[in-house]
């Protein structure tokens, strides 16, 4: 069961439980959703036919806060990925500290078949079916794997013809027009950077020179990349679904990642890029490099190649990209990760910022989000490590037990437990 992620998810907590001494009601509590709706979408399609998508919504805590968390949509979805996904929103934002609970939901689709009408008509069926449970005080969803703006942009608008009234905090990753916040377009890489910052420090290593290798190139992947070459990190390695690329000269060689960019609009993918090398995502993973940053899909990094992984640091930008088998493993070996919960955060908690502004309705500039978004990630980081040296355990581990104490506060507040 080692590549389901909700079993995995319950393997992690299992293990803070442990370290902890969580009380078994609470422990209960943390091993179901509160709900998980799945839904019907009947589209009809361009060339007239009606297509049937499945959709989900998982609502997995709202102890401390409206459930909270992205859409994703994805060939792959499912209902044990997107438990999962919700489970970790949960912790994710406890991590944080900010008060919010945690949700996920996600369509079994692939996007790229579908035109922009059709898209637009299956996220409005979405919201169709799931308003009732939605809302800036209840559930509040946000981008994911291949969703965006735009799309938001067309939920919000269903929600509030539905409920005829403006609610922009019913959703977040909004274009700026309609309530978006600055910053949230790369907060999840920004976040992921500030957190980087000071892991290096722990690590004594120095951005010259260093040698960074990023799987995925999509909304995480692509701004954690550029902002790391403009620190004067070295991106040797970058990837997305259709292949992954490694600079020539990997001693001293990087990739100009903007060009990159560029390339890949061009040619719809990274591969083929002057100067490189092509390769396998996987192969991308045991580069000899400093740092690797999975920033794509769960269950990349297991049991069969973490003996194999050469990196120093690994920063997980990516939702489970690595199983708890793995995290033995890497652990054992005195390779430093920044868990998923932690490292990635800075996407909700931009979010959380979005609802801020939206509810008071007076705007920040970018300058205040990064800010804002820095001291927290740098002060989550902080509460991560005095447990991980307290317990004398991982990361994530000590990411758990930090989120895990803050929602049974809220649990214990409420008389639940
Ligand atoms: N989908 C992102 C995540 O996994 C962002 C969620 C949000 O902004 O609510 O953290």
């Amino acid at each position: 069961m080692a590549s389901n992620p909700f079993s995995n998810a319950m393997a992690q907590l299992e293990k803070a439980a442990t370290t902890m001494g969580l009380p078994v009601s609470i422990h209960q509590i943390l091993q179901q959703p509160k709900r998980v709706l799945t839904v019907s979408l009947p589209i009809r399609m361009d060339n007239g036919d009606v297509r049937v998508f499945t959709g989900y919504r998982s609502q997995y805590n709202d102890a401390l806060g409206p459930f909270k968390g992205g859409i994703r949509f994805h060939p792959d979805v499912n209902i044990d990925e997107v438990k999962a996904l919700s489970f970790w929103m949960t912790m994710k934002c406890a991590t944080v500290g900010i008060p919010l609970g945690g949700g996920k939901g996600g369509i079994i689709v692939n996007p790229k078949e579908l035109s922009e009408g059709e898209l637009e008509r299956l996220s409005r069926a979405y919201i169709r079916a799931i308003y009732k449970y939605v809302g800036p005080t209840q559930d509040v969803p946000a981008p994911d794997v291949y969703t965006t703006p735009t799309i938001m942009a067309w939920m919000l608008d269903e929600y509030e013809r539905l409920v005829g009234e403006h609610a922009p905090g019913m959703i977040t990753g909004k274009p700026l027009s309609l309530g978006g916040s600055q910053g949230r377009g790369f907060s999840t890489a920004q976040g992921g950077v500030y957190v980087l910052r000071e892991a290096v420090k722990k690590l004594g290593i120095q951005p010259q020179g260093t040698s960074v290798a990023v799987q995925g190139f999509g909304n995480a992947g692509s701004f954690m990349a550029k902002i790391l070459e403009k620190e004067g990190y070295r991106i040797v390695a970058l990837s997305d679904s259709k292949g992954a690329i490694v600079v020539n000269d990997m001693a001293s060689g990087s990739l100009s990642v903007t060009q990159v960019d560029g390339h890949k609009q061009q040619t719809g993918s990274v591969t083929g890029f002057n100067g490189t090398k092509e390769i396998s995502n996987a192969d991308l993973l045991k580069l000899p490099v400093d740092i690797l940053i999975p920033a794509a899909l769960e269950n990349v990094i297991t049991k069969e190649n973490a003996a194999e992984l050469q990196a120093k640091l690994i920063v997980e930008l990516a939702n489970g990209p690595v199983t708890p088998e793995a995290d033995v493993i890497l652990h054992d070996r005195g390779i430093l990760f920044v868990p998923d919960i932690l490292a990635n955060a800075g996407g909700v908690t931009v979010s959380y910022f979005e609802q801020v502004q939206n509810a008071s309705n007076y705007y920040w500039t970018e300058e205040e989000a990064l800010q804002k978004l820095e001291k927290i990630m740098i002060d989550a980081f902080n509460a991560v490590w005095e447990r991980k040296t307290r317990f004398n355990i991982d990361m994530r581990t000590a990411a758990f037990v930090t989120a895990v104490e803050r929602v049974s506060e809220g649990m214990k507040a409420r008389g639940l437990v």
